[in-house]
């Protein structure tokens, strides 16, 4: 790490350059959060410590490859941690991208960036050149961890062009086979065993200050990036594993990509803040997850697509294996089917909970005591009692009345109060007292005299893919530079196991050759776009429908597409 320069603000000082463009929490709720004790006053990477501390002989993570006690995790973090400080020019403060799928080095760089008082930037490793150019420049990330060995080894190349782009100027390769000026794993955490760990730069952060960037919308545009802040992220996870009881003893099984907002605050951060074992699947693949199962035998499986839900009753060997370990089973991150709960219950035995949940903050969860009609009908109620719920009339004034159709706007201590440097996303996105609308459309129903929440609908233009994420717009924008196309619309299709899938509404150039799925694809992955965007389906379409006000009317375009299908042979 470099010295500051003289006559410069230390960017990672409070209001310093890499704090410019955050919308922070009013000094009243900062107040009252603390007073209430779900803030403490420390940062995320001393809470962690403080753990790593209390628990250190206990298992922390456990993959197919590797078991790792707290005292082994956290001493490779803190080497990993020295060794960014030592034989980087990253400084406090700075942002890194990452591109690591699940395996330990992506736990340990993690946790070693926070301790070095570096953001992690949580981006995937099927983002393109384009995607974490965009994403880098606007949080000002200069660095990029990444394995080598992920996928078809294409993130060497990428990482090559990002570099010579400017955009990146210092690479890690936390994993695979090193290349170019590249900083190797083994080289950083051999750097960091001689070097002072105990003074690393984390004990001089401020909890008000940025953890972690999460990733929300697309990358054509301005970014969405959450801003998620020491102390609230902190809490986030603190109060997910207090409402499931977790703690020394428990063994948590993730099987969705790790560095996302859901695997950081459902999974890794939970579990490593109590004392629990982390158990990460290398991928969402059934067999491997069966294998896991067997293997550690977990309490939780804190979260589980309903795709993969469907993956797993779909599969006879999962008859086969005892899984009554497993005592939470929650099921999330997109509409779950109430087939799909009851099969769970019939074939499995499994008596499944219900979450909402998203990187902006918010979780709600039901409870693992509930009945069915809440278990299988909503995604039950708030994870903190400080957690406020408004189901908003379209007018955005005045709230629905109760089992009426709204929007669901969220605030409370653990949900931003801003995307950053997104004035003016922040102006539509976030109501002028701070709740955040999520553009997810609910209901507050009361059962029993308590209040629980289904979502059933959406207004943002968002395709959720199997719990994926894909923002329309984005994908439009780049399929509008095909030179043969006049107008594009993207809107979802029902799909049996992931929900959803893109399909692209073209309008055509006169007598252009229509594009296949196939030939758009190639073009947009030339665009830079992540493969899992792309779409599946394409209609030729003369012209794009239009709403009363002018817009493309999707909700035409959704029950065209729905139609087609429903008359189409199964195959
Ligand atoms: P992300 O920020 O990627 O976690 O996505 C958050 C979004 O996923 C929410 O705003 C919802 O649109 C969707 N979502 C998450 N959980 C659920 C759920 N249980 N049911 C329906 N949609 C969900």
């Amino acid at each position: 790490m470099p010295p500051v320069p003289d006559g410069t603000v230390h960017p990672f000082s409070p209001g310093g350059p890499s704090e410019r463009g955050l919308v922070t929490y009013p000094e009243k709720a900062v107040a009252e959060y603390r007073a209430t004790g779900y803030w403490t006053g420390r940062t995320l990477p001393a809470e962690l410590r403080a753990a790593a501390h209390e628990h250190a002989d206990r298992q922390a993570l456990i993959t197919p490859e590797v078991a790792l006690t707290y005292e082994e995790l956290f001493t490779l973090a803190e080497n990993f941690a020295a060794g960014l400080v030592e034989a980087t020019e990253l400084w406090p403060g700075d942002a890194v991208m990452f591109q690591m799928g699940n395996v330990a080095e992506t736990v340990v760089s993690y946790l070693g960036c926070l301790l070095a008082g570096i953001r992690p930037v949580c981006t995937l490793p099927q983002h393109g050149v384009r995607e974490i150019s965009v994403l880098a420049r606007h949080v000002g990330a200069r660095g990029l961890i990444l394995q080598a060995d992920f996928g078809r080894g294409q993130l060497p190349d990428q990482a090559r062009q990002l570099m010579s782009d400017g955009v990146i100027t210092e690479v890690v390769v936390a994993r695979g086979p090193a290349f170019g000026s590249a900083l190797t794993y083994d080289a950083l955490l051999r750097v960091g065993e001689v070097v002072d760990s105990a003074h690393l730069p984390y004990h001089s952060l401020s909890p008000d200050q940025i953890a972690v960037f999460q990733l929300s919308g697309g990358t054509t545009g301005l970014p969405k990036v959450a801003p998620r802040l020491h102390e609230e992220y902190t809490y986030n996870s603190v109060a997910w594993a207090t409402t499931l009881n977790w703690g020394p003893g428990t063994v948590a099984l993730y099987p969705l990509p790790i560095m996302h907002n859901a695997g950081i605050s459902v999974g890794l951060q939970p579990a490593l803040l109590t004392g629990a074992t982390l158990v990460l699947a290398p991928t969402a693949g059934i067999p491997a997850l069966l294998d896991l199962i067997e293997a550690t035998r977990p309490d939780a499986l804190p979260l589980v697509p309903p795709a993969l839900a469907v993956r797993l009753l779909e599969e006879p060997r999962s008859r086969q294996v005892d899984l009554s370990s497993i005592k939470t089973f929650i099921v999330g991150g997109q509409k779950l089917a109430l087939e799909t709960a009851e099969r769970l219950r019939d074939v499995l035995g499994i008596s499944i909970r219900q979450k909402f949940g998203m990187a902006e903050g918010m979780f709600l969860v039901t409870p693992s005591d509930a009945g069915e009609e809440v278990r299988h009908h909503t995604v039950g109620s708030p994870i903190s009692p400080a957690d406020e719920i408004r189901i908003l009339h379209p007018d955005g004034k005045s709230e629905v009345p109760d089992g009426a159709l709204g929007e669901l706007c969220v605030r409370g201590p653990y949900t931003i109060r801003g995307y950053f440097r997104a004035e003016q996303h922040n102006a539509a996105a976030f109501t002028a007292d701070g709740f955040y609308r999520t553009g997810d459309l609910a209901r507050r129903r009361i059962v029993d005299g308590m209040a629980y929440y289904s979502i059933d609908g959406r207004i943002k233009d968002v395709i959720n893919r199997g719990v994926e994420k894909i923002h329309a717009d984005e994908v439009e924008e780049l399929i509008m530079r095909h030179p043969d196309v006049v107008n594009a619309a993207l809107v979802a299709m029902p799909d049996k196991v992931l929900g959803e899938r893109g399909c692209a509404y073209l309008v055509l150039k006169p007598a252009a050759a229509p594009p296949t799925v196939a030939s758009l694809g190639v073009f947009l992955l030339g665009e830079g776009l992540a493969r899992y965007k792309l779409p599946e389906r394409v209609e030729l379409i003369e012209s794009l429908p239009l709403s009363n006000v002018g817009k493309v009317a999707k909700k035409a375009l959704r029950e065209d597409i729905a139609m087609k299908l429903a008359a189409e042979p199964h195959v």
